[in-house]
C-alpha cells in the first residue's frame, strides 16, 4: 500500500475507506470487509452516526490498534473549546480507542468563525496531549484557511474536500498544497453526483472516463481513483459492496498519461454537489451529537 506523509511526519495509506451514509447496521460488515481486503484507514464522523460500529469492526478484526489509521470529524454543534474537547471524548468513547489518529473539523462555521477558532484550539490542545496524532479541517475554503493560519499555531495536516472529475476546486487544491496541507478527496469517484439529485449525470457514465477505463482494462471508479493518486491526493472511496470495496483498492498497478490526466481535469463543471461552505450555519445544519 502506498503511504502518504502528513506535514507532522505521521503517515497514512493513500487509499482509505469512507463510511458516510453507511447505515450503522451495515457498517460493521463493510468495515470488516475493507480491513480484510487490506484497507488500513477508516474515515468516519460524529455526524455519520456509525463511529461505534466502526470501532467494533476494528476491534473484531484482530488487527493491532496501531495497524489501523482512524479518522473522525467534529460536528459544528460541538464547536467551542470545551465542547470540542468533549467531542473528542464522545468520538473516542464510541470508537473504543484512547487515541484518534486524525481528528478534524467537519466544516467551517463562517458566521461563527470565533467558535471555529475555539474548536481548532481544542484540537491543538488534544494534539499537544497526544490524544490525537494529527489534526485538520474539512470543507475549508482559502479565506477560511487564511484566517485559521493567521490565528493558530498548528498548520492543519489535511483539508478533506469535495474533489471528483466534475468538481475539482483547482484554486483550493493549490492553496492547500502551497501550505503543506494534504488534499483528502471526498466523493472521489463522484458519489455525490449519483446519490444526490442535481444537474450532474453520474461520473461513472462519463464517456471520457469510460473510454479511459476500456483503454486500461479498468473500471471507471479505478480510473478516477488513479487520477487522484497521481495528482497527490489521498482518497476515501465508500462502498458497502464487497466486490467494489476490493476493486477500489486495486489502483496502484497502472498509470494514466499526462494527457489522460488532463482529459479528466477538463471535465470540471465548477459546480459542487455538497453544501456551499458559506451556507453552513448552526441554524441550518446544527444537530445534537449523542454522548458515547
Ligand atoms: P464516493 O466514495 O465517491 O461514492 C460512493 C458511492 O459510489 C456509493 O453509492 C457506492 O455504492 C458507489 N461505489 C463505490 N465504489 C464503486 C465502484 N467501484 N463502482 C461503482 N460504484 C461504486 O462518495 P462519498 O461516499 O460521498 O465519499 C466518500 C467518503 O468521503 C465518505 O464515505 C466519507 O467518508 C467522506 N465524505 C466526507 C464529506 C465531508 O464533508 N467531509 C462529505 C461526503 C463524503 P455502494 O456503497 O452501494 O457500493
Amino acid at each position: 500500500m502506498d503511504m502518504i506523509t502528513l506535514n507532522n511526519g505521521v503517515t497514512l495509506p493513500a487509499v482509505g475507506f469512507g463510511v458516510f451514509q453507511t447505515p450503522p447496521e451495515e457498517t460493521r460488515a463493510a468495515v470488516r470487509t475493507a480491513l480484510d481486503a487490506g484497507y488500513r484507514h477508516i474515515d468516519t464522523a460524529a455526524a455519520y452516526g456509525n463511529e461505534r460500529e466502526v470501532g467494533e469492526a476494528i476491534a473484531a478484526s484482530g488487527l493491532d490498534r496501531d495497524e489501523v489509521f482512524v479518522e473522525t470529524k467534529v460536528w459544528i454543534s460541538d464547536f467551542g473549546y470545551d465542547a470540542t474537547r468533549h467531542a473528542f471524548d464522545k468520538s473516542a468513547g464510541k470508537l473504543g480507542v484512547d487515541q484518534i489518529d486524525l481528528f478534524i473539523l467537519h466544516q467551517a462555521l463562517p458566521s461563527r468563525f470565533d467558535l471555529t477558532l475555539e474548536a481548532y484550539r481544542a484540537l491543538e490542545s488534544l494534539l499537544a496531549e497526544q490524544k490525537v496524532r494529527a489534526i485538520g479541517v474539512s470543507n475549508f475554503m482559502p479565506d477560511h484557511l487564511e484566517r485559521l493560519l493567521g490565528e493558530s499555531e498548528v498548520v492543519p495536516a489535511v483539508n478533506q474536500i469535495e474533489v471528483h472529475p466534475y468538481f475539482r476546486q483547482p484554486g483550493l487544491l493549490a492553496f492547500d498544497t502551497e501550505h503543506g496541507i494534504l488534499n483528502q478527496a471526498w466523493s472521489p469517484i463522484g458519489g455525490i453526483t449519483f446519490y444526490r439529485d442535481g444537474e450532474h449525470r453520474s461520473t461513472l457514465e462519463d464517456p471520457v472516463i469510460t473510454e479511459l477505463a476500456e483503454r486500461h482494462g479498468r473500471t471507471p471508479a479505478q480510473v478516477m481513483l488513479r487520477w487522484h493518486l497521481q495528482q497527490g491526493r489521498q482518497v476515501i472511496p465508500k462502498s458497502v459492496t464487497p466486490s467494489r470495496i476490493v476493486e477500489n483498492l486495486a489502483v496502484t498497478d497502472f498509470t494514466l498519461s499526462p494527457e489522460e490526466l488532463g482529459a479528466i481535469d477538463a471535465l470540471d463543471t465548477g459546480r459542487r454537489g455538497g453544501p456551499e461552505p458559506e451556507a453552513v450555519t448552526l441554524e441550518n445544519f446544527g444537530r445534537e451529537i449523542p454522548e458515547a
